[in-house]
């Protein structure tokens, strides 16, 4: 695919940002970062070394002292300048997202407003956030003279990982809470990913926010993120991304919070009384939008076998509708990340079809582009029953009743979300109440947000909580003074 828009530079090697200054890495090394559509390097960034990692921590650290004794309506002033220069530089950001890691322009430049509406959220719930006072004769033998004053304080330094998939979103889901309630922090972005990364530090370099509280240190996962992770200095990891990467992450990290947002298999539940053209309607945007590169996806549809042909047919439908091709056309399925996640797909195909799956439409490939695929008859023989693909692969399984939808849902290595369709408010919650996910979704496709609501995964899809409220709970910890009156 050719571009048609020119704002990045082949030649453009970012350097990394540290105590406030933008550096060459010792090292010498960078990495190439290539367009998973134009399948050309639209940059580079530094492959940090170790000690630039200490020096990170360092920095962070003796910025941190000052920051935390800061006000908070001063800490509210640098992040509410941070999030009108992201405004200011949406268009120049949300290119690069697209060309980085191949979203629509319309999404990235959405991905963009949706930060800064994030930060400003984020800085007006922590200045509503208060601590509280406990009296002592409240406990049996307790002293009225006893006096507890409650309050949050920071953490210290907060090591925060994204993913690729919302380079700017999600990476601000974890600074901006972190910054506001008076941490310092080192900032990985995904290599895929970096590029956006370092713009959106370049809108708060702007915003003036004082040297050292954030340092980027871009360099593979593989190669520096375990003396990252095990790093003495860093009080607390935010961390989301794959389930492997945050099982291999809580076998290292010792005895510090950790907050990880993993893998999922959302479940789209079709009961025998749904309006199938509005669930169907949910489930096409839950599954494929962003090629379904999105952790709460709709990744596997659990359909009542007395409606399951007349779904599907509606389904194969809606698929066959979709825009398939360039980011920059706008396209709903786009080329993923790379060919190596582009192979797993297909032997998940393979896997299914070897095994008596049938497909409805799709399976078609061009390079790392696969074609939105609705697979039907699958059984929990196959791995795509069971496995997140990460891509535009939908497996239709038929089931028999309710019960047999939550046992599959339940059986799940994964628990992120899912969706019930129904008409029935009651057998709504009755499914709801049985189901062991994070978030349920009642007749709306699974997604993270609004961003206040808190997200949580449980089993392999994480542990702990986000959204604005929780991430800065989890960034903050609790301080009981104790006043005794004489
Ligand atoms: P990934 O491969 O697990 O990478 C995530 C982040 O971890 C990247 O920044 C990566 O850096 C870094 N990393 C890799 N190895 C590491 C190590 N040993 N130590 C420390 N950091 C390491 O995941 P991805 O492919 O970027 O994202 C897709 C996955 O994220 C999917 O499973 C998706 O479901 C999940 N996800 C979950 C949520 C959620 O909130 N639950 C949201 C979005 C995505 P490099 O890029 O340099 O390798």
């Amino acid at each position: 695919m050719v571009s048609t828009l020119s704002t990045l530079s082949k030649e453009i090697t970012h350097k990394f940002y540290l105590n406030g200054e933008w550096k060459e890495s010792q090292s010498g090394q960078t990495l190439d970062i290539e367009s998973p559509y134009l399948h050309e390097v639209i940059g580079k960034v530094q492959a940090i070394t170790k000690e630039e990692v200490d020096q990170a921590v360092n920095f962070a650290h003796e910025a941190q002292k000052g920051w935390a004794e800061t006000s908070l309506q001063e800490r509210a002033k640098y992040l509410y300048k941070w999030a009108d220069e992201l405004v200011n530089m949406q268009n120049e950001i949300a290119e690069i997202i697209m060309k980085e890691v191949g979203k629509s322009l319309k999404d990235a430049r959405n991905e963009v407003v949706r930060t800064a509406d994030f930060i400003r959220y984020t800085v007006e719930e922590a200045l509503h956030m208060n601590g509280e006072s406990m009296k002592g004769d409240s406990f049996p033998g307790g002293s009225k003279s006893k006096v507890a004053i409650v309050e949050r304080v920071p953490l210290g330094v907060i090591l925060a990982i994204p993913p690729f998939n919302y380079p700017v979103n999600l990476a601000a889901a974890k600074l901006a809470p972190a910054l506001i309630s008076g941490n310092a922090v080192i900032f990985k972005p995904a290599t895929q990913g970096a590029i956006s990364g370092i713009k959106m530090i370049e809108a708060l370099h702007k915003a003036g926010l004082p040297k050292g509280l954030i340092n980027i240190v871009t360099g593979r996962g593989s190669v520096i993120g375990d003396y990252l992770v095990e790093h003495k200095g860093i009080n607390m990891i935010s961390f989301t991304g794959g389930t492997n990467t945050g099982a291999h992450l809580a076998k290292k990290v010792g005895m510090i919070p950790l907050v990880l947002e993993l893998g999922g298999k959302d479940p789209g539940i079709v009961c025998e009384d749904a309006d199938l053209h509005e669930a169907a309607k949910h489930i096409i945007s839950g599954a494929f939008s962003y090629s379904g590169q999105r952790c709460t996806a709709i990744k596997r549809v659990l359909v009542h076998e007395k409606v399951a042909n007349e779904l599907v047919e509606i389904l194969k439908g809606e698929v066959n509708k979709l825009s398939v091709g360039s980011p920059e056309e706008g396209c709903t399925v786009v080329p993923l990340i790379d060919n190596k996640s582009a192979d797993f797909i297909q032997v998940l195909i393979a896997d299914a079809l070897g095994k008596g799956a049938t497909v409805v439409t799709g399976n078609k490939r061009e390079d790392n582009l696969i074609y939105p695929t609705l697979l039907d008859d699958v059984n929990d023989t196959m791995r795509v029953a069971w496995e997140e693909p990460f891509g535009p692969v939908l497996p239709i399984i038929r089931v028999s009743s309710d019960r047999e939808a939550i046992d599959i849902t339940n059986e799940s290595e994964f628990g992120l979300q899912a969706s019930i369709f129904t008409k029935d408010i009651n057998k709504a919650f009755s499914i709801a109440n049985k189901i062991e996910v994070g978030s349920v979704q009642i007749n709306g496709r699974t997604e993270r947000g609004p961003d206040h609501f808190p997200f949580i995964g449980v089993k392999g899809s994480g542990m702990g909580a986000q959204g604005i409220r929780k991430s800065i709970e989890s960034m903050t910890r609790e301080k009981v003074t104790v006043l005794n009156l004489i």
